[in-house]
């Protein structure tokens, strides 16, 4: 049988490699650990979970929680091993992070059909099916490798703006239009601000807290995608040239050219969700949602999606460079998985090498892949990293799963009846697809230690 390389003993390497080996193709997996490690990886075991111990919230009504179900109906290492591991943190799933990869490594080293091999890989194998599964943390050496094969530049930081959901933005405020009428027309929504209201922000963006970047991430920024809070401290006009700038728009209620306006831009095809442009920063969480809502106008009543953030991160622009099946098109016996496509943190990461196990898998048996229907949370961060689930031509920033990555269940609902009809919706449709991924019997895992 053809042994499949898996690189990368991260979150997403370890449930691809546990996934194949489970439905009988010999896998090797090659991590640089303990040899060498990136400047955020600090022990010799699998699955390290670098920062939080929390896996976030296990409601099956949220997003992130109802990947969680849908992993555990799908038989995964990485849920089931933290399942075990579990530690008492109100509706989060938090583990006890060493007894947790303590799981992973001994499941994976104890006769699962997986030959974990040690050292860093420099240059992809010459031949054979290879899962390139390395993470925000990429080494350097592979990187340039990779650069080669995907024939561009990789992503080198995550350069995050928020999102807001659609329905909580004061529509009496806002304005739909695009720039000098381009596309459409009425491809963005404007929030217009007034001299006042412009300063006042500019100010408060100054003075607001920042998070101080890691040691390994100092700051490089592309001059296109720089932080609100460095543009506003090269000058307190530099944002109204910039991101915020008026020129092209008019108010239509007033027929005025407002000071500064601050567009969103359609996240989802349907509406639902909406990124603000140019606004990637390294503002507090909690300081976006105070500085945001209390000073951009339409804004005083959002419900943040996703919060701006940035960060070290390797990935690549994968709605363009992969398959239907997330391999590459320019080399098909190479298949991406993690957070190195696009997708963001622990459990997403795990997702993603899960689903690229059902593709290697379909390949390796002449069988169709069949993606998880896009209702489920498996198929709207599948979807993500094909560019699906948005319009096109959408810039590829890495995403949580999010509910504004689902198509949008139909009708006015309160927001906590949404999140149920969403949740109810994926159960439904996944439990149709499970024959599809292989899985007879959920694991009922036996603790190791
Ligand atoms: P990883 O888990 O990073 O695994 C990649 C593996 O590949 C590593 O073990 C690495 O040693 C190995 N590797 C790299 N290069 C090579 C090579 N050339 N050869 C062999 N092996 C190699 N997510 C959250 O959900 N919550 C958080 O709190 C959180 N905090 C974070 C903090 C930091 C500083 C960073 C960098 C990331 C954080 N994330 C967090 C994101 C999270 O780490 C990732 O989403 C997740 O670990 C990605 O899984 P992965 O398998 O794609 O990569």
């Amino acid at each position: 049988k053809q042994r499949v390389t898996v690189i990368g003993g991260g979150l997403a390497g370890t449930e691809c490699a546990y996934q194949l080996a489970r439905r009988g193709v010999p896998v090797v997996l090659r991590e640089m650990k303990p040899h060498k490690r990136s400047p955020a990886h600090k022990s010799d075991a699998l699955a390290e979970l670098v920062c939080s111990n929390s896996l976030r919230s296990d409601n099956p009504e949220s997003a992130i929680g109802l990947l969680h179900a849908e992993l555990r109906a799908l038989g995964s290492l990485v849920l089931s091993s933290a399942d075990l591991h579990r530690v008492p943190a109100g509706d989060a799933l938090a583990v006890e992070r060493e007894g947790f990869s303590r799981e992973i490594t001994t499941r994976l080293q104890s006769g699962a059909g997986v030959e974990v091999v040690a050292g860093e890989v420099e240059r992809l194998p010459e031949d054979g099916v290879v899962v390139v599964a390395t993470g925000p943390l990429t080494s350097d050496a592979l990187t340039a490798e990779l650069e080669r094969h995907v024939g561009t530049k990789l992503y080198f930081y995550d350069s995050i703006a928020p999102i807001l959901s659609g329905d909580s933005i004061d529509m009496d405020v806002a304005f739909r239009q695009s720039r000098y009428g381009k596309g459409g027309g009425d491809d963005y929504l404007n929030l217009p601000m007034n001299r006042d209201e412009y300063y006042r922000f500019v100010n408060e963006v100054k003075a607001g807290q920042k998070l101080v970047p890691h040691s390994f991430e100092e700051p490089k920024y592309f001059e296109g995608c720089l932080p609100i809070e460095v543009m506003a401290e090269r000058g307190d006009d530099t944002l109204a040239f910039g991101p915020l700038k008026p020129v092209g728009l008019k108010d239509p209620r007033t027929g005025k050219d407002p000071y500064a306006v601050v567009q969103l831009r359609m996240e989802d095809k349907a509406g639902t969700a909406w990124n603000m442009v140019g606004f990637q920063t390294r503002l507090t969480w909690g300081e976006q949602k105070r500085i945001f809502m209390s000073c951009i106008p339409g804004l005083q009543n959002a419900e943040f999606l996703r919060m701006g953030q940035i960060h070290r991160n390797t990935f690549i622009d994968s709605p363009r460079l992969l398959a239907e099946d997330l391999s590459l098109k320019t080399e098909r016996r190479v298949f991406f998985a993690g957070q190195v496509t696009g997708v963001e943190g622990y459990v997403e990461s795990a997702a993603c090498g899960y689903l690229v196990a059902l593709a290697v898998h379909a390949r390796l048996t002449g069988t169709a892949f069949m993606p998880p229907p896009a209702t489920t949370a498996l198929g709207s961060l599948y979807r993500h990293v094909t560019g699906e689930a948005h319009p096109p031509d959408h810039p590829h920033q890495p995403t949580n799963v999010i509910y504004g990555l689902f198509p949008p269940v139909s009708g006015r609902m309160k927001k906590a009846d949404k999140r149920a009809a969403y949740s109810a919706r994926a159960k439904q449709d996944l439990a149709a697809w499970l024959p599809h991924a292989g899985v007879q019997v959920t694991d009922a895992p036996q603790a190791t230690d």
